[in-house]
């Protein structure tokens, strides 16, 4: 079978989103039963973002085999049911680090070595290699076109549709049309800039998708379609909405799946969007609320813990619950006595995701501390859970000083430590425990019961580990390891049977998780933050109001 390939670029500015379009699309073609897979490709020079800071960048997410790729791979994997691996993210370091690895070996035979063919040859191969046994592969071009770095890709696809001919290659450009409030006029020049740059690298959009905040006219479709020489019907409103998730719903209204089959001359069945259609009536029609509170170092910038974002949402969505969530900055909770309680009052929930550097620590601990004590429900994702370990050993086994080795390497009690496999190892590129690993569950405990099954298989992105030196000191005072690998090296899962709902797992379930397939762990989680928060408010009503009963006392003068 050879793919027909879609290949999404974007316009005007950054942050269009793209990726949820390359997404969205990917959906809407799985609902008509074609078999897709999606690509991003990002033009910097790092060779994955798994060293970039994810204030710049956004959250670095993690696939099955382990590669560190670019946030729009979950959007990829949460809308559609794509196998990812890092043959879909490729950046210019990582073709470049290719290309020179094969220029030593001596692999082009004395050619000179250049951007035209030997580059984007490369890039045509790394899109062919995934474009392997599915229909379509959209593929997302990273950056906005007019950039210097993004040129060798533009370039490649044109060579595509030189190649592939028409039928087989569709080029979508998302734009920006935006509404200028002093003229209350919709603009469509930079619009017409931006494809206009497109034309001159020899790509004409076939489709145009209009971000916007409001309907697009017909006049003005009429409008782009001639300036930019694309069908009218091609010119599509994206509108602004409220959920990630009714972007596919806007984009079959506006008939961007049909448009696609027909220009790509594919046979597929009619749409079923039921199930999309429900989760969207869920965001708009919640039975009630619950509020959790999330302490973590990167509190300023969302976009560093995307997938924990929408995982959490899911699992609201699944108790059909509207989710508020505050971030609360970690550094912010390291007070005197027992001030930094008051913050943490009015949470249904407390977490602790993932994280690096010792910034921060000594306020989540005490977060951690306040949810243990007060029978708050917590979840403790990666760092989060190592905490919870260090937490537990100060303060219930007296080991004033247990600490992680990341943030204090002298300490006297490595309740955490460096991972076994990787001591001695000082690089930072790619040298963690990354992606799928099994992990056993014990029988009878949380995690059993939340997950139903006694073996999952869940990704991971760190460099240290529990300590087993620890685990009789702290078993014995009441923490209960319940996930480990098979073979009983790392511990995966710890739990507190003494609490509602008190659990950390070495790995990030964040990943795993999809509107239609809700993370158990976020489920079970947000399930009990709002029976918690149903006892707090009864609590606080019965206080109020024996109060309110209370004999007055009268002044004796
Ligand atoms: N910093 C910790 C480690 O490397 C936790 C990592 C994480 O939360 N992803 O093990």
């Amino acid at each position: 079978m050879s793919a027909k390939y879609i290949f999404v670029t974007g316009g005007v500015v950054s942050s269009l989103g793209k990726g949820l379009a390359a997404a969205s699309i990917g959906c809407l073609l799985e609902t008509r039963g074609i078999k897709v897979n999606l690509m991003k490709i990002d033009p910097y020079l790092n060779v994955d973002p798994g060293t970039m800071s994810p204030f710049q960048h956004g959250e670095v997410f993690v696939t099955d085999d382990g590669a560190e790729t670019d946030l729009d791979l979950g959007h990829y994997e949460r809308f559609t049911h794509a196998k990812l691996s890092r043959d879909n993210n490729w950046t210019t370091g990582r073709i470049y680090e290719q290309i020179i690895a094969k220029e030593r070996r001596g692999d082009y035979l004395g050619k000179t070595v250049q951007v035209i063919p030997h580059v984007t040859d490369e890039i045509k191969a790394a899109m062919k290699k995934v474009a392997q046994d599915v229909e379509v592969l959209i593929v997302e071009i990273g950056g906005t076109v007019g950039d210097i770095e993004s040129l060798p890709f533009l370039e490649a696809i044109r060579q595509m549709r030189l190649e592939l001919g028409r039928e087989q290659t569709l080029f979508v450009h998302v734009t920006l049309v935006p509404f200028i409030a002093a003229a209350q006029e919709l603009k469509t020049k930079p619009t017409q800039h931006s494809v206009k740059e497109l034309l001159s690298l020899g790509i004409q959009p076939d489709i145009l998708l209009c971000r916007t905040d409001r309907f697009l006219s017909q006049e003005i479709k009429s409008k782009i379609a001639l300036f930019c020489n694309v069908q009218e019907e091609a010119v599509i409103t994206a509108k602004d909405v409220n959920s990630i998730y009714e972007v596919p719903l806007v984009f079959s209204q506006e008939g961007v799946d049909a448009l696609v089959l027909r220009y790509l001359r594919l046979e597929a069945k009619e749409r079923d969007l039921q199930q999309w259609k429900e989760i969207v009536h869920r965001v708009y029609n919640p039975k009630a609320e619950v509020t959790i509170g999330i302490v973590g170092k990167y509190v300023e910038y969302e976009d560093s813990y995307k997938s924990l974002k929408e995982a959490l949402g899911h699992g609201a969505l699944a108790h059909n619950l509207k989710l508020h969530l505050n971030w609360i900055e970690a550094e912010s909770l390291e007070t005197e006595d027992r001030v930094y309680e008051e913050q943490l009052q009015n949470y249904d929930g407390i977490l602790v995701p993932g994280g690096f550097g010792k910034r921060g620590i000594e306020g989540m601990l005490n977060a951690i501390r306040y949810a243990r004590e007060q029978k708050v429900p917590y979840f403790g994702i990666c760092l989060g859970m190592q905490i919870a370990c260090i937490e537990f050993a100060r303060h219930v086994c007296g080991l004033r000083e247990a600490n992680s080795t990341e943030f204090d390497p002298a300490t006297p009690h490595r309740v955490i430590y460096k991972l076994r496999e990787l001591r001695g190892v000082e690089e930072l590129g790619g040298t963690m425990r990354l992606g799928a690993w099994i992990c056993k569950i014990v029988p009878g405990t949380l995690a059993h019961r939340i997950y139903g099954r006694l073996e999952i298989s869940e990704r991971h992105r760190h460099r240290y580990e529990f300590n087993r030196d620890y685990e009789e000191t702290l078993v014995a005072a009441g923490l209960k390891i319940s996930g480990s690998t098979p073979d009983g090296t790392y511990v995966e899962i710890i739990e507190l049977p003494d609490h509602p709902h008190f659990l950390g797992c070495q790995f990030h379930p964040e990943f795993k998780s999809k509107p239609l397939e809700p993370h158990p762990l976020f489920r079970a989680f947000i399930g009990a933050a709002y029976d918690h928060g149903l006892r707090r408010r009864a609590d606080k009503v019965a206080a109020e109001l024996e109060m309110f009963h209370r004999p007055q006392k009268v002044s004796s003068r």
